[in-house]
């Protein structure tokens, strides 16, 4: 400071126009400058003793840090400097290290008060001496709040999601990256949420783009009412979120928390002063299980929205290995389907539709069939939705309504011929052309063509649809709404867009003659509204005489189901179609079967240090009968081995022959997709402290180590192995 106080002295202070303050300068002291600066409050000055007792703390920041009354003085300088994120960035570097060895303090930053009464503080100190003794520290502190606040402003902008003060990507991904980084370290577990908002877009097209941020923002509260304060959710762009929760690996736990999301997210938001209804589909993956790399984890997660999404909406799901079998069994799907058109694999087959009132048929509903020549026949459900994904459906539907047109005029004037029609194709542009050349060169009437448009074609852009209705009906062909009711239904279609006919999903079917189901109220409710909307409704999925007798008093005015006839191919149709009076009896049993819920699967059992490999017969949350060991006393105890690491521990409870009940130690939890899981899994930290690897356990798939990895057994079997080969052959495996 000599320095300054010689420049001063030397005149250089231009401003001196009064006597008073020349006089103050002329006697300017060290002293004097120290309190100077001192009050500008933007530097303080601090002196320990030898052992680090603060000895001289500037007055103002004193105060600034002590409460009333107390003082800085006496206490140790590492309980003001030290803070515990400084010994978690830079362990073994702790304050109390250097200043026991007497190194120079350098640049810590220092932070006082919170909110918006913080300020901040970067602290220097030098060791002082004299000669070979130690005297203590002295140092100073310059405030850097600021800097601080602007660093802090750039953060937020870079890191947070301006709309919904949520973490944006660039911040979620960094925060995945240190928490696996530092979790598998210390082998503790995190799970990964991705959400994904059913109808979102909807909301966004019919009541704008402010309603729509309106929304997000209060998707963003919602959520964070749910989720405790551990967790870190973000926006990840659009009507994407995903939420990252330290410590977490219970299934049972995360599927309560993904069904409160789902149900928190179902319930209206009020939006301009209107309710607005959306939903929510939630995928979870957990580290280590699933992946401890981010991408590893945020694919396994995204694996399982995308099930949940494909599974119905509305559901969430864990990521399991079979996720990512389907993904590749997808693939490969969809590179057969390419090929599939130009070699003829598409084959069409035709559903009847009675007439309620007199069982003549009214109708047929033309059903895309796909034989590969290398996977045999492949189910519309499983190949439809890839080929919607891919758009391959586009030209497929095309060539569907080709075919069937072309049959359609060959059959007597009174029946209609149904074509299913996904979104993807109605949002092509080219759609009504296709539409008006498969009429032009089959000579198909228009109002003979039924197009059967799914309800989720309203999830997309309403615009463009209703522009696309507008020219069909235009054309002139009839309109059906199918699955009516499977989920999103919304009386706002009906008003919208008219309907010749609604065809009610066959889901109210399930159940609905059973005593005080609803679901016969509901299927007389969609009758009465479709009649006072002047539309036909239909009958989906009519299979037995009580429900064709419930159907019938309900007063749908047609019905399609096996109960009539299953979909029959071309050669088939030809024998039976007879003339315009055309009829069928319908035939079925006397009532629906309740639905079998045994499984069929081949499990392993762990007895001491041995597997044994047995039939599952029967499975629930407490427990299961397993079949394939000889005389097993009651009381033993096994561990079942589902896969993946889902581990139960489990003990006989009854026995007899081959057959054992168990009850399992811990209950299964729900997977989400109507299955069980186990609550938690074995813990790949586990397996990689017996020997394998951790980087080579792939996600959610790592064999079951019994002790040592891939260790001998040592003592002999205690119970005899059945074949349960031929226990498959007469069970049938499912
Ligand atoms: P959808 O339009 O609801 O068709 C009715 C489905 O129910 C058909 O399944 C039919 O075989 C089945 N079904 C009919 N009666 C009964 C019954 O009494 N009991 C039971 N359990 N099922 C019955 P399918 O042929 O497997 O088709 C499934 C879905 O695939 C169709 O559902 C439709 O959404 C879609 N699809 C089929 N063909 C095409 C097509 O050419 N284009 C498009 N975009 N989608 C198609
Ligand atoms: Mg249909």
């Amino acid at each position: 400071m000599g320095g300054l106080l010689k420049g001063l002295r030397g005149g250089s202070y231009a401003a001196r126009d009064s006597v008073r303050a020349g006089a103050l300068f002329d006697s300017a002291s060290s002293a004097d400058l120290l309190e100077f600066v001192e009050n500008t409050q933007s530097i303080w000055v601090w002196q320990t003793d030898p052992q680090g007792n603060f000895t001289y703390v500037s007055e103002a920041f004193d105060k600034l840090v002590c409460p009333e009354g107390r003082s800085l003085i006496g206490s140790h300088a590492v309980e003001l400097f030290e803070s515990e994120e400084d010994e978690a960035a830079m362990p073994g570097r702790s304050l109390r290290l250097i200043m026991s060895t007497h190194k120079p303090i350098r640049d810590r930053i220092l932070k006082i008060g919170e909110d918006a009464d913080a300020t901040w503080w970067c602290v220097v100190g030098k060791p002082m001496f004299d000669g070979e003794t130690f005297l203590g520290y002295r140092g100073y502190g310059s405030n850097k709040t600021e800097e601080q606040r602007k660093a802090a402003e750039e953060n937020q902008l870079a890191s947070f999601d301006s709309l919904t003060g949520l973490a944006n990507r660039a911040r979620m991904e960094q925060r995945i990256d240190t928490m696996l980084a530092t979790f598998v370290a210390a082998k503790r577990s995190c799970a990964l949420m991705m959400i994904d908002l059913d109808r979102f877009k909807q909301v966004n097209d019919t009541l704008g783009h402010a309603a729509g941020d309106e929304l997000l923002k209060q998707v963003a509260e919602r959520l964070k009412r749910v989720v405790g304060e551990n967790a870190e959710i973000g926006r990840l762009g659009g009507d994407e979120f995903q939420i990252l929760m330290p410590d977490m690996d219970d299934r049972g736990r995360l599927g309560e928390i993904g069904q409160k999301i789902i149900s928190i997210l179902s319930q209206p938001f009020v939006l301009d002063g209107a309710r607005t209804s959306i939903g929510g589909s939630l995928g979870i993956a957990i580290a280590p299980y699933d992946g401890i790399e981010r991408d590893a984890l945020v694919h396994s997660a995204d694996l399982a929205l995308y099930a949940a999404k494909h599974g119905g909406r509305g559901l969430y799901r864990f990521y399991s290995a079979d996720l990512k079998n389907s993904e590749r069994d997808r693939k490969g799907i969809e590179a057969d389907l390419e090929l599939a058109l130009q070699r003829g694999e598409f084959d069409l087959n035709y559903q009847p539709i009675a007439s309620t009132a007199n069982n003549k048929i009214v109708g047929l509903e033309a059903l895309l069939r796909w034989y590969s020549p290398e996977r045999g026949p492949v189910l519309p459900e499983l190949f439809i939705p890839i080929a919607e994904d891919s758009n391959l459906i586009v030209g497929i539907g095309e060539w569907v309504l080709q075919e069937a047109c072309r049959e359609a005029a060959t059959w007597p004037k009174s029946v209609r011929l149904t074509v299913n029609v996904s979104s993807v194709q109605l949002l092509n542009e080219g759609f009504p052309t296709v539409v008006t050349n498969a009429l032009a060169n089959s000579g198909l009437e228009p109002n003979r063509l039924e197009l059967d448009l799914n309800e989720n074609v309203f999830l997309r852009d309403t615009q463009l649809i209703d522009e696309a209705v507008a020219k069909l009906r235009g054309i002139g062909v009839r309109l059906a709404l199918d699955d009516f009711g499977a989920g999103m239904s919304s009386l706002g279609y009906l008003k919208g867009t008219h309907f010749d006919t609604l065809k009610i999903d066959p889901e109210f079917l399930r159940d609905a003659c059973a005593p005080a189901n609803r679901n016969g109220d509901l299927i007389r409710a969609i009758v009465a509204l479709a009649g006072a909307l002047g539309m036909d409704s239909v009958a989906e999925g009519v299979e037995a005489k009580d429900e064709l007798a419930l159907v019938r008093e309900c007063g749908v005015t047609h019905i399609q189901g096996f109960i009539y006839a299953p979909p029959m191919d071309r050669e088939e149709l030809h024998d039976k179609m007879v003339n315009e009076a055309w009829a069928i009896e319908p035939n079925g049993p006397e009532r629906q079967r309740a639905e079998r819920r045994r499984v069929f699967r081949r499990c392993n059992v762990i007895h001491e240090d041995h597997f044994y490999e047995v039939m599952m017969r029967d499975l629930s949350r407490t427990g299961a009968l397993i079949e394939g060991l000889a005389d097993v006393p009651v009381g033993e105890r096994f561990v079942l081995d589902f896969g993946e690491g889902q581990l139960a521990v489990a003990t006989v409870i009854h026995s007899r022959g081959d057959k054992q009940g168990l009850e399992f130690e811990i209950p299964l939890v729900p997977d989400g997709a109507g299955g069980l899981c186990t609550r938690h899994r074995v813990s790949p930290y586990a397996l990689a402290a017996a020997g394998m690897p951790l980087q080579m356990l792939p996600p959610g798939n790592y064999p079951l180590v019994g002790g040592e990895y891939g260790a001998k057994p040592k003592s002999m079997p205690k119970f005899a192995q059945l074949s349960i080969a031929a226990k498959i052959a007469d069970g049938g495996e499912g």
